[in-house]
């Protein structure tokens, strides 16, 4: 609400993805509480939900994906991705794929984790006084390898047929004894667009890009990803980066490691797929907590899609559904929806509503600040006698610290 007491007006509607277990308790009390009081709301809903996921056989999850690339912004529940558990809870047709895994194909986008740093959560690397954020390129490598086992001596080479029918064959090794080898590809097309999610991401939140590779060692194969990312940087994204001030740098992965931990943090660091898998899960222990990193997916051509990075929070739903009082972290969560908010307003000039997400998230980390937190929080708080509040009660004390603000 502004000053004469008139809701915020949006011109085009969020994307908004709909979710499972807790996180979908969450997204009730966030949307009720702290933003359809403020904000004439203007979403396309999907539920994605398992129960109506399976009533559509997942078509709602291609449809939501369809209109996020239609309208640019959308913010997503933590949704289940079924396992044979899953298909027995809820009596599915089949065990669908993971949503997340289906929207980021369909939008080719890359993922970014950002931690959310307040005072009393301390990292536990103390130079580190900005957030981190991590981009894993999400295609090929290991992940889309073929290996086999060795049984016995032989030789192992690299072939490659041409659609043309002509033979490049390299030998791999000439094994005395029995061993393992593996083979693995990426695409030219997967790498650009990792790349270009990276540079507009970085350009878009003003910071400065890294990327690292083993290239000294993988001379070819982590060679083009180093050249893809200084090509694109040279002819597409170096002027508006030297123009708004930040830079674009490439450094071998062990020189990164030793850099990120002596850093203050307030930079984009790009990682190929395993680097970014392991260190993605690193970053997120060592800035404190799974509950404060927040996830943005960017697509290539500038959709932006924003989460929670953790799940639905399955163990306190069912202690929510037993009536039992819950404490669960609605931070993240909170985070996506003023990330969301916050681009919309930037995308469609709406000053009001950059300034409402501001706002919103001052008033999550004031509150926090002031000692009141969910319990995860308060177990590894340095605030001394932090209170526990419950799930709602959080988002209600955030509520009346924003009320003050506003
Ligand atoms: P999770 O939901 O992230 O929760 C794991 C544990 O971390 C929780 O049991 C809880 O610990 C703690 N935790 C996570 N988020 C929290 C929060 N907001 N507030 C307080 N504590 C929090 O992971 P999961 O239990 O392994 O997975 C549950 C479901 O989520 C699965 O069906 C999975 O498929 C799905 N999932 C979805 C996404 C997504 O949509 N992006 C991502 C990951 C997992 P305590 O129980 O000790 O309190
Ligand atoms: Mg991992």
């Amino acid at each position: 609400m502004d000053k004469t007491g008139t809701k915020i007006a949006m011109k085009t509607p969020l994307v908004e993805m709909d979710g499972d277990e807790m996180t979908r308790v969450i997204w009730r009390m966030i949307k009720e509480d702290l933003l359809l009081p403020y904000i004439d709301l203007r979403t396309e809903y999907y539920d994605l939900g398992l129960p109506h996921r399976d009533e559509t056989d997942d078509q709602v999850t291609a449809d939501s994906a369809e209109a996020a690339k239609k309208y640019g912004v959308a913010v997503k529940c933590a949704t289940i991705t079924p396992n044979d558990a899953r298909v027995k809870e809820y009596g599915l047709k089949k065990m669908y794929k993971s949503p997340n895994g289906t929207i980021r194909a369909a939008l080719d986008g890359t993922v970014f984790r950002a931690p959310i740093l307040v005072k009393g959560i301390e990292p536990y690397v103390r130079s580190w006084k900005k957030p981190i954020t991590l981009a894993r390129h999400a295609y090929g490598d290991i992940y889309r390898n073929t290996e086999l086992r060795v049984p016995g001596p032989g030789r192992a080479e690299l072939v490659f047929t041409g659609a043309d029918g002509h033979e490049v064959r390299q030998p791999v090794f000439d094994f005395a004894e029995a061993g393992v080898i593996q083979g693995m590809h990426n695409r030219d097309s997967s790498i650009e667009s990792f790349a270009r999610a990276c540079f507009r991401y970085a350009i878009s939140v003003r910071e400065d890009l890294w990327f690292s590779t083993k290239d000294t060692i993988s001379k070819i194969y982590d060679g083009r990803f180093r050249d893809v990312f200084q090509s694109l940087y040279e002819r597409e994204y170096r002027e508006e980066m030297d123009r708004i001030g930040t830079k674009y740098f490439y450094t071998l992965i062990d020189d990164a490691v030793a850099r990120v931990i002596r850093s203050e943090g307030g930079f984009v660091w790009a990682l190929k797929n395993y680097d970014g898998d392991v260190m993605s899960d690193m970053m997120a222990a060592a800035f404190g907590s799974l509950a404060m990193m927040t996830s943005i997916l960017v697509s290539p051509d500038g959709v932006y899609e924003y989460e929670a990075a953790h799940g639905t929070v399955q163990r306190h739903y069912y202690k929510y559904q037993k009536g039992e009082p819950t404490s669960t972290n609605s931070v993240a969560t909170i985070y996506a929806w003023t990330g969301a908010l916050r681009k919309r307003g930037e995308l469609d000039a709406i000053p009001e509503l950059i300034r409402f997400a501001d706002a919103l998230d001052a008033a999550v980390l004031e509150t926090i600040e002031s000692g009141r937190m969910t319990g995860d929080l308060a177990s590894i708080s340095t605030i001394p006698d932090a209170k526990v509040l419950g799930t709602e009660e959080f988002i209600l004390a955030v509520r009346d610290t924003l009320e003050r603000k506003l």
